[in-house]
């Protein structure tokens, strides 16, 4: 597609400041006002409409398609969510504004934390982290400002070779030396690597339930127990509650500390960088280092509490991403606790009906009842065929690929989460079209090897993409 630079006419324009009657010579536009050539486009209205519509069509979004990424929760976003988002009360209300004039914004915060809590057995909620991954930041140094306060000093975190990498990172940006915690052949957590680098060293073990292979840990109270009875606290990366939102409660599997992705288990569009919300909560004896402010009542007034001597302070401007709350916020009244709790019970069901269409024919990692996900592998594909090139040749069918080469302990992982948004016909087609790919790759490798052929543009040098990137056009 040409650029708008590329579709420019000398004198073409889109608007024309009228001339004034007085003096028909000059515009109404002063002298001084005049900028010299700022070197755009010269395009008329029609140009540019036509040109910004066609592009908008270049996108691949959850309202485009079926969106299978693994990890990420792409299910559909109710309007209803973008209706509430939109209302006056919170759309027009200033941060800064008096709490006297946005008490309903306070309300909901309030009742939004209440919920969270319910949801994952949890004490008290801050909403303030913007994303999954800065939840993981603050829940770590809440850790650290527990740890510090009680006198003990623990610089190692655990993570498990399945964690998502932000984990590590997480760790890594807090200050913390990260241990890899190795999975067993079930992939759950080696008990026995578990045990020995369990120690009064540990601060905390990071852990993902049920983890990136889309397996609830079926040892998750011992897990729990062994850290514990080193003195260190269990976190819990709550992304998948996708999976278990309404069926169990996180802390009465003995985890201390959790984020949530409302962008993922509580709907919201994301992709492309936000906006999210990472709620972090956490149980009774962490409370006190939660972010400030936390939303408080007095009578039938809400306030924000910034008196909290322990707090590890604010984590981010003023109280979060309010938008994203306010979606979260409505899709969980909308779907009541026998609601959300049906929501879970589909995403597993439809991934096991997905996995049980695929396992014949395509390499299951683990093979066991999945949760909201599973993970294939391109371990018996022919001819040279690797999960890359299935993943560009379902673009060729209209599909977005899975997430895939995650989690790293799965070579060629095929990571599928289809969410319970997805109709019957929908698993059907693509697990139609998976097997077609299949058959192509048995017959006519060449396809498949240098797919796409039919998207915009087609595969992409994906490290110059990365290390030069061309963010600008230049005349
Ligand atoms: C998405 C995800 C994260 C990171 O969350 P963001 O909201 O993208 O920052 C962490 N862990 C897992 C397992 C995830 O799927």
């Amino acid at each position: 597609m040409k650029l708008i630079f590329e579709k420019s006419s000398p004198g073409r324009i889109g608007f024309a400041v009228p001339k004034t009657r007085l003096s028909p010579k000059k515009t109404f536009v002063p002298r001084e006002s005049i900028r010299p050539s700022l070197g755009l486009a010269e395009v008329s209205e029609v140009d540019v409409v036509r040109h910004y519509t066609k592009l908008s069509t270049q996108n691949y979004g959850i309202d485009s398609g079926f969106y299978p990424l693994g990890s990420c929760t792409m299910k559909h976003n109710p309007r209803m969510n973008e209706e509430t988002a939109a209302m006056d009360g919170f759309a027009q209300t200033h941060p800064l504004q008096p709490v006297e004039l946005s008490q309903g914004n306070l309300e909901l915060l309030f009742a939004l934390e209440k919920i969270l809590c319910e949801i994952c057995g949890m004490k008290r909620f801050s909403l303030q982290p913007a994303a999954g991954a800065q939840g993981e930041l603050t829940g770590l140094m809440i850790a650290k400002a527990y740890f510090k306060k009680i006198g003990q000093h623990r610089p190692k975190v655990l993570v498990t070779d399945s964690s998502h990498g932000t984990n590590p990172a997480s760790a890594t940006v807090c200050g913390f030396e990260a241990v890899e915690v190795k999975s067993d052949s079930r992939g759950n957590v080696d008990l026995e690597d578990l045990k020995s680098k369990a120690s009064e060293e540990v601060a905390v073990l990071m852990l993902t339930n049920p983890n990136t292979l889309g397996l609830f840990d079926e040892n998750i109270l011992e897990v729990t127990r062994i850290v514990h009875e080193k003195g260190g606290l269990v976190y819990c990366d709550g992304a998948n509650m996708n999976a278990i939102a309404g069926k169990t409660r996180p802390a009465e599997a003995g985890f201390d500390i959790i984020h949530l992705n409302l962008h993922k288990t509580f709907s919201t569009p994301h992709g492309g960088g936000g906006p999210g919300a990472g709620p972090v909560g956490v149980v009774e004896k962490l409370a006190p280092f939660l972010p400030l402010p936390l939303v408080e009542t007095k009578g039938d007034k809400f306030f924000f509490d910034f008196d909290r001597p322990d707090s590890i302070g604010k984590v981010k401007g003023f109280y979060g991403n309010f938008g994203v709350l306010v979606r979260a916020y409505t899709y969980i009244r909308a779907h009541g606790a026998e609601g959300i709790r049906k929501n879970s019970e589909n995403a597993v069901l439809n991934a096991n009906y997905l996995l049980s269409r695929l396992k014949k024919d395509f390499h299951l990692a683990y093979d066991r009842i999945c949760m909201h996900e599973f993970v294939l592998s391109d371990k018996n594909f022919p001819n040279g065929v690797t999960t890359l090139d299935l993943a560009k040749r379902l673009l060729d069918y209209g599909v977005h690929a899975p997430t895939i080469y995650f989690p790293l302990i799965v070579p060629g992982a095929i990571m599928v989460e289809p969410t319970e948004t997805e109709s019957k016909q929908t698993l059907d087609e693509f697990a139609q079209v998976m097997l077609r790919i299949l058959e192509e790759a048995k017959n006519t490798p060449e396809v498949v090897k240098n797919a796409p052929q039919n998207t915009p543009v087609g595969r992409l040098d994906a490290v110059k993409a990365a290390r030069e990137p061309i963010l600008r056009w230049k005349p």
